[in-house]
């Protein structure tokens, strides 16, 4: 029985389930079910593929789908991103245009929105685009597009207008990945995965039709995009199930569903979520360093942390439920992340000791503590490195003065840093 979320959705759902579960469909025919049904995207409006539900009732959702032994929603930047974006700013006929094949997983999309000189001056991006009849050519070089490689759809933010502040001369783009000049070229991290891709565009094009939220209003509509990252980030995600990823390129549509069934997402993610402090007491055991005093300190302390970001994110639940503002809370919620990240990180190589050098299946947890260390530095760079988070807090929350914003109403094409090639 879930612990939360509207009962008479679950009943809903698990009579829908019964129904049409089937391990012998493929995860095309599946994913047409689930996400046509509204049960991929659950908090959407259900004129748009959802079913109006609270992100508790969608996490109890995706909680019961795992329960029931069938594969979750094609989850991906599409899911999370796009989608939500998609909802808010488009047209109806885009909406039509794109939400289906994102519920139903047909096409992975990725966030074309850093650049090499624009991450978190995200709004001085130079990539431009030049309306070309009923398209628009676009040129430039995107960076840390995670996933870009197999992505049929790219979130693209482009400056359509650089006579105007930089910030007012942005359009937001759905472009077409599977296109000529557009040279997706993946980076090697030190995980020795290529999670991410330097994403290089020369005289690419893209519909008119799939401008999304009106000219030169992109910055906008990637606050909007970005919120639904912070969102996805903090909420830690919702217990997806499955080992199916979403789009032409991943391989998985013409697969069979029951094949895909797994037990859960991978370890490092469960590592730097809210379980970590459990899971690190019980490696000090196994690992026979329990009664260890330091370690025990810092058992204590991750431990902690994770209550104090637990009660957090109940206390701006409860205050968005009581229509008041989330509060500092919000803005709080990634630092902590970042903290706890570095704790768990410190924490498991000291549990493991040597055994943290080695990766693979030799490795204590199969490498999932390396991986986890490895991994680490990430959490405190996107979706808003950690000083920017501060300055968010210093500016939003105890109101200091503002940084300096000598580029405020200078026309981007006049600014001495940013001014395009
Ligand atoms: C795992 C991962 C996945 C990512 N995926 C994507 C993706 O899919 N799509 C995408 O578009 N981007 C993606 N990014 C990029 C991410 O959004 C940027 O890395 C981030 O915004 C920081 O930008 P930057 O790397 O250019 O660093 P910079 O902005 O150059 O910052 C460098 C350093 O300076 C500090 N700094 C910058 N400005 C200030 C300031 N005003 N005050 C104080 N300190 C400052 C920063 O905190 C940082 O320490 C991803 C990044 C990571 C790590």
């Amino acid at each position: 029985m879930s612990d939360s979320g509207g009962n008479d959705v679950i009943e809903e759902l698990r009579a829908w389930l019964a129904d049409n579960w089937d391990p012998d469909l493929t995860i095309t025919q599946w994913w047409d079910r689930l996400g046509l049904a509204g049960w991929s995207a659950p908090t959407w409006p259900v004129e748009w593929f959802g079913k109006g539900v609270s992100r508790d009732e969608a996490n109890a959702i995706s909680r019961e789908i795992s329960e029931f032994g069938a594969i979750g929603a094609p989850a991906g930047l599409g899911l999370l991103l796009a989608g939500p974006t998609i909802v808010t700013h488009g047209t109806d006929e885009q909406r039509m245009a794109f939400l289906p094949d994102i519920v139903t997983g047909k096409q992975s999309w990725c966030q074309l929105f850093s650049e090499p000189g624009a991450g978190s001056d995200l709004a001085g991006l130079q990539a431009k685009a030049v309306r070309d009849g009923d398209e628009w050519v676009v040129n430039g070089q995107k960076v840390w597009t995670s996933g870009a490689q197999v992505a049929d759809l790219g979130m693209l933010l482009a400056r359509s207008d650089a006579d105007v502040p930089k910030h007012a001369g942005i359009s937001y783009f759905g472009i077409e990945m599977n296109q000529p000049g557009m040279d997706v070229r993946p980076l090697r991290e030190m995980t020795g995965r290529a999670l991410f891709s330097e994403v290089f565009m020369t005289d690419v094009r893209v519909d008119n039709a799939a401008l999304i939220g009106g000219l030169n209003n992109g910055w906008a509509v990637a606050n909007t995009t970005l919120a639904n990252e912070r969102a996805g980030l903090g909420a830690g995600g919702g217990g997806a199930v499955g080992n199916a990823s979403p789009g032409t390129k991943a391989g998985f549509l013409d697969k069979r569903a029951g094949d895909c069934v797994s037990g859960g997402r991978s370890g490092t993610r469960g590592a730097l979520s809210g379980r970590s402090a459990s899971m690190m007491v019980d490696l000090a055991r196994v690992m026979g360093v329990v009664g260890d005093a330091s370690l025990r300190q810092d058992l204590m302390r991750l431990y902690s942390l994770n209550e104090i970001a637990r009660y957090t994110n109940l206390r701006a639940k409860a205050a968005k439920e009581a229509g008041r503002a989330p509060g500092p809370a919000a803005n709080t919620a990634k630092l902590s992340m970042s903290r706890i990240t570095r704790l768990s990180r410190d924490l498991g190589m000291a549990i493991v000791g040597a055994g943290g050098m080695l990766s693979g299946h030799d490795a204590p947890l199969n490498g999932m503590i390396t991986e986890m260390a490895l991994f680490s530095p990430a959490v405190s760079i996107y979706g808003g490195s950690d000083e920017i988070q501060k300055n968010i807090i210093g500016e939003r929350v105890l109101g200091l003065p503002s940084e300096p914003r000598p580029d405020k109403g200078v026309p981007f094409k006049d600014l001495k840093v940013g001014t395009q090639g």
